[in-house]
């Protein structure tokens, strides 16, 4: 077991107090929802939630998976709640939300992967909330066929899976998961809905060297992603993924750079970047450009 590093200065996130912090605590709870702010202990909880912005993880708590890098827990996920559609539409519309981002665990013992299942959410959301942007951010759909196809029936706005590492980490980091069949999957939403913006992630501290990040930027690029985020991994605890060391916000810059002159259309990388950290800000921003 290795010793967790001490966190630079630039790793700390902000504490806040403020009423829209408790007010959106409040909501989440009071409709027993999870999120994935909490589940995955996010370091911009308090950030987001001050500027009522959550990431709303459907599906349940549970999941089938087992990524090294991951804070989730795994096991036997329970029945699928068929209130969940309800649920979270009744809390975008309370939260008054601009842009909302959608997530779920890894439903593997689900026939479709859980498609039909966000595809209900998407269309609740839509029907109460006109106005809010959604965005997904989805498992890979791995020996699933073609049920990603159902969520693009579903007026979205952006689907979003993340590729998280290089190839070369997969088998430790994700093992239960193949690169080239997540990259298959953004490909394959971009051909069959040219409307939808598509989006990855990546995290950084693994390993891996700035030559396979760049060749990362490539393959997605070629399969026609459109925005990309790049975080720093937050080692949860002594029993995951070891990090091996954190980037300097200057060498952020620099990804950010090269990943701009690749022809993404947005580009988010910092050390506290998420997936879906400043989405609604980030979004808005493409919409009036
Ligand atoms: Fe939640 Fe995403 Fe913000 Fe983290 S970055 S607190 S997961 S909305
Ligand atoms: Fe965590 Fe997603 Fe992996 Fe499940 S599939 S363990 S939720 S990263």
């Amino acid at each position: 077991i290795n010793p967790i590093k001490k966190k630079p200065d630039w790793i700390r996130s902000k504490l806040s107090n403020s009423k829209e912090f408790f007010l959106t605590k409040t909501i989440v709870n009071q409709n027993n929802l999870v999120t994935v702010c909490q589940e995955a202990n996010c370091p911009n909880i308090t950030e987001c939630w001050s500027k009522r912005h959550a990431t709303f993880m459907i599906m349940g708590d549970t999941c089938t998976r087992a990524c090294a890098f991951c804070d989730v827990k795994t096991g036997k996920p329970e029945n699928l709640d068929p209130f969940e559609a309800y649920k979270i539409s009744n809390a975008v519309h309370k939260l008054n939300l601009n842009h909302v981002v959608i997530t779920s665990v890894d439903r593997d013992d689900l026939e479709d992967g859980g498609s039909n299942h966000f595809f209900d959410v998407i269309t609740a959301v839509r029907k109460k909330n006109p106005e809010t942007s959604i965005e997904v951010l989805t498992p890979d759909f791995l020996r699933k066929g073609e049920s990603y196809k159902k969520i693009l029936e579903a007026d979205l706005d952006v689907f979003n899976h993340n590729i998280e590492t290089v190839p070369r980490l997969y088998l430790k980091v994700r093992p239960g998961a193949r690169y080239f069949g997540s990259l298959e999957l953004l490909k394959n939403v971009k051909k069959n809905n040219k409307k939808v913006f598509t989006k990855s992630g990546l995290m950084v501290g693994l390993g891996e060297s700035k030559d396979e990040l760049i060749q990362v930027m490539d393959d997605l690029r070629s399969a026609d992603v459109d925005f990309l985020t790049i975080g720093q991994y937050l080692q949860p605890s002594a029993k995951h993924y070891p990090l091996e060391r954190y980037y300097h916000p200057d060498e952020f810059k620099d990804l950010e750079n090269i990943a701009k002159s690749k022809g993404f259309l947005l580009v988010s990388s910092s050390p506290l970047t998420r997936s879906s950290y400043h989405a609604d800000e980030d979004f808005a921003q493409l919409q009036k450009n």
